[in-house]
Order: structure tokens, then sequence, then C-alpha cells
């Protein structure tokens, strides 16, 4: 099998034998649980629109390995193309979806290795690109979907790993076996985690040799023995559990995050691909942070999610010809396309690795990135200024089905005369959704910390910047000549 139909995805996942946690209890059924499922659907369309003939250049690509057609998300790009095609993915994927569809990070994790295993081969003479390049053909022969683990939880910030009175605040190896290493630890915040066949564990900080017990990379099917997922709850998360079609906003779709904790994990060698080479470990942690920068393309998609719900509570308001809500839907617009700008100039500034991976431009990244922190609050802004108050304090949808209630809501909350009155509360709650509730999540914290929080795209910038070759242009232009 190479790709698999959304309906076989679905199924591919009830064979999984994952230790699930919410709201205090084991699940046992993750597919069909009311909160997660929204974020099934999410991924799912990755597989659905992979088979979509007005999508299939953009979902799929030909694999380097068996030449096979494969999902994108699978694949390692192999050209400037691939990079562009890749940040039109996520923003298809965004709008069709308004929410996070969890299958990137993988993707950028695999890139990530396939360049880093490369270089780590090059200087030791260890085998983990081979071992690596078996694995991926692996993932992409069942087209599985991979969640990129990189974030640990931490502990004191101001302590390195070793220095942390619990050493296991960062993943870590406790033992060497001859089949393999065990692992303990955890990630945080992991994206799509209960959605994902596999686990790709990578280091969260550049390391030194103090640290070289956290410098390690590896994959594990995510129902291996040890692993336990406690899932996060997001803001109106149990509007799910009341089985209406109007309080939770988005009727189809949603994200999902979860602590992962590894007891004593058992790997195998040939899922191994680093093993205190902690000299790359900053190279991993920024050609992965590079490539989900640009990934945040996504953003973008549910940007024109949001546009698109505010123009519509303008009109069905009556005051989208008023200049100053046209103005303010240029503005939203503006800062979308701006976003879509640093994506697709990453891409295509790209650059090509030893390995033959093309790498997104890293500085470029970093910008996109450090914008999506920013712009998505001033889209959400604007949308709710346009939607007004009613988003946050419109009575329940079984306000609008009661008997003693339904006359008034539909009395009060009428607005322009052709617009049944649940159209507005549809789209107010949609609006909420993305501002304030479940999407928001991923909409705007997620836009603020994930893949980095703004310091650490500072940093990259401050990193990237040819500050020399501007002092060289402004020094000529004035006349100093320095030599
Ligand atoms: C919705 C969501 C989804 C995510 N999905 C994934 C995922 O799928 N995979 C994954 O690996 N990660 C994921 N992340 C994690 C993300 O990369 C982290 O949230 C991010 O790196 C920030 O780490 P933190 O949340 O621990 O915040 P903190 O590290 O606690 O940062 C909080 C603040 O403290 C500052 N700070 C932190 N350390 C220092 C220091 N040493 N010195 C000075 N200032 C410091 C930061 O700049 C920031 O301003 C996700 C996060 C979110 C919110
Ligand atoms: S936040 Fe965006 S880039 Fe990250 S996993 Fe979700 S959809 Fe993909």
């Amino acid at each position: 099998m190479t790709m698999m139909t959304a309906g076989q995805y679905e199924e591919s996942l009830r064979r999984l034998n994952l230790v699930v946690y919410m709201f205090g209890k084991r699940i046992e059924n993750v597919v069909d649980d009311p909160i997660i499922r929204p974020s099934m659907n999410a991924v799912a369309k990755t597989y659905e629109l992979a088979h979509h003939p007005e999508h299939e250049d953009i979902m799929t690509a030909t694999s380097h390995i068996t030449g096979n057609t494969i999902n994108r998300f699978t694949h390692i790009h192999q050209s400037i193309e691939d990079l562009v095609k890749k940040s039109k993915m996520g923003r298809l994927l965004g709008r069709e979806t308004g929410c996070c569809f969890q299958r990137c990070v993988g993707m950028d994790a695999l890139n990530a290795l396939s360049i880093v295993t490369f270089d780590i081969d090059a200087k030791h003479g260890t085998e983990y690109y081979t071992r690596f390049v078996k694995y991926l053909e692996y993932v992409q022969e069942n087209d599985f979907t991979v969640d990129g683990a990189m974030t640990d939880p931490k502990g004191d910030r101001s302590l390195p790993p070793h220095k942390q009175p619990d050493p296991d605040q960062f993943m870590h190896v406790v033992e060497e076996k001859k089949d393999g290493i065990v692992v303990r630890g955890a990630k945080a915040h992991q994206t799509g985690a209960v959605n994902s066949h596999e686990i790709i564990i990578m280091p969260t900080l550049s390391m030194r040799e103090e640290d070289k017990d956290y410098a390690i990379s590896f994959a594990l099917p995510s129902d291996a023995e040890g692993i336990t997922y406690i899932m996060g709850r997001q803001s109106c998360d149990t509007r799910k559990l009341e089985g209406g079609t109007m309080d939770q906003g988005n009727l189809l779709f949603g994200g999902h995050e979860a602590l992962v904790v590894f007891d004593d994990v058992f790997v195998p060698w040939d899922r191994v691909f680093m093993l205190k080479e902690y000299e790359f470990s900053r190279q991993l942690v920024e050609q992965f942070a590079a490539y989900h920068r640009q990934s945040y393309a996504c953003k973008v998609g549910v940007g024109d999610v949001l546009i698109g719900a505010a123009q519509t509570a303008a009109e069905y308001n009556g005051v989208e010809k008023a200049s100053h809500i046209r103005d303010k839907i240029v503005e939203m617009n503006h800062l979308n396309e701006t976003l879509y700008c640093g994506c697709i100039a990453c891409a295509s500034e790209g650059h090509k690795e030893p390995s033959g991976t093309y790498c997104v431009n890293i500085l470029l990244a970093n910008v996109h990135k450090h914008n999506v922190t920013r712009f998505p609050y001033e889209i959400s802004r604007l949308a709710q200024d346009i939607a007004g108050g009613l988003m946050v304090t419109l009575p329940s949808e079984k306000d609008l089905q009661s008997p003693e209630t339904a006359k008034w809501l539909k009395k009060y909350f009428k607005a322009h005369r052709d617009i049944p009155t649940e159209h507005r509360m549809h789209i107010l709650r949609l609006i909420e959704n993305l501002t304030l509730g479940t999407a928001a999540t991923s909409y705007l914290t997620e836009s603020m910390h994930g893949a980095g929080s703004p310091q650490a795209q500072r940093i990259m910038i401050s990193r990237r910047i040819n500050m020399q070759e501007k002092q060289r242009a402004a020094k000529k232009l004035c006349g100093i000549d320095e030599t």
C-alpha cells in the first residue's frame, strides 16, 4: 500500500493500542471519543485530499526512494518546487479545516533528520542515514502519520538538562543494551499525538558535552510499551459533548495536544538516529524549527476562514458597505497575505543540503514565523470588532430550541431581514471558536509558542542576518573608507 484513504486511516488508528488518559480516566476508544474525534477528522483530510484530482498535485509527491506516488506529508523535499508546494498545502488544509491538521510536525522531523543523520555520518562514520532512509521508506509505504516531538517539559528554564533537580525534565538515555537503548522523559504540548502511528523524538535544545545523554533522536510506534498520553484541555472543549450543531463553532474539525510520557521505553537500534552526538543537536533543532516555521502556512488558511467569517458577519449585520468595515477587511487580508508571502519566500529561497534534501531559507522561515506570532492576533482583534458583542453573550443552541425562549432569540437577534437568526448565530460561534474557543489554541497561542516562542526567532534572526554587508553598503554610500 502507498496511499491510504481517509477511511483506511481511521481504521488503522482503531488497530493501535494507545494508553490515553483524559479527565482522569483511561480512554479505550480514542477514535470515537467526541472530544478527540474532530482532531482525527482534521488529519483524515490530509488523506482525503491526496486522492482528490483538484489537489493531488499539491498533496502528493514522488518518493525519491521508491519512485512511488506518496502523500506529501511523508516526502523529503527534492526541489524548490517541493518546498513551495509544501507552503501551498499548508494554506489549503488550513482553509479546509479551520484548525490545526497536525501532520506537519512529523513531515518536518523527517526532513530535518534526512539532513542531520547524513551530516553526523560524514563526521563520525556512523550509519544513521542508512537506518533513517530504511525507516522513511517504511513510513512512506504505509502512509503513516508521524508525531514530531521536540519540546521537553524543561523544568527550571535557567538550568541545562544535567543540572535539573529532576533529571527526567529532558528526554534522556538511561541504559544502552546489545539490541538498543532505554529512554526516559516526556514531551509536552504534542500536536496530534494520539492520531499518529509513529512518534519521532528530537532534542529540544542545543546540548553541550555534559548533556550528551540528552542528545538523542529516535522513532517509536505510537503504541510502544511504556508510552502514556495525557490529553491537554482546550478552551470550550466540553461544548463538543453537548450534541448540538452550533455552539462548538466548527462542527467537523479541531486539533489536540497531549503530554507524552516515556517511562523507560526500549528503542531498537534500527530506530535510533542520534545518540550522544551532542554537537549536532543545535543543527537538528534549527533545521526542524526552520521547516516547522515554514509550516505555519497553515495559519494563512485558517486566516482565510476567519476573514470569510468576518465578512459574512458584517453582511448579516448590514454593515458591510460601511467604509471602516471595508477598510478593516482590507487590513485583515493585507496581514494574511503578508504571512503567505513569508512562507512562499522562505521556500523559494531554499537550498540543497549535502544529503540532497532541500531546506528552506532559515532566516526567512524565522521572519515568517515571527510575523505569525503577531498577525493572527491582529486579524482576530479586527474580526471581533466586526462581529460585535453578541459573539460572547449569545445564549446556547438549546435556548434557540426551547419553546419558551426561541421566539425571543429569533426576534431580538434578527439583524438583516433576509438572513435567518440561526445563520447569524452560527457565524458568530465560528468567530468565537477561532478567536476564543478550541481553535484559538491553534490560531493564537500555538501561533505564539508553537515552533518556538518569539524570542527563539529573534535569536535566529540575529544569528542569520548579514550585518557586515549592510554596514559595508552604508559606509560606501557616505564615503567612509576604512581600508
Ligand atoms: C498548541 C501548541 C502545540 C505545540 N505542538 C508541538 C509539537 O507538536 N511538538 C513539539 O515538539 N512542540 C510543540 N509545541 C511546543 C512549542 O514548541 C513550545 O511551546 C515552545 O517551544 C515554548 O516552550 P514552552 O511552552 O515550554 O514555553 P517556555 O519555555 O516556558 O517559554 C515561556 C517564556 O519564557 C521564555 N523563556 C524560556 N526559556 C528561557 C530562557 N532559558 N531564558 C530566557 N527566557 C526564556 C520564552 O521566550 C517565553 O517568552 C506546541 C506548543 C503549543 C502551544
Ligand atoms: S500548527 Fe500548523 S504547522 Fe503546526 S502541526 Fe498544526 S497545522 Fe501543522
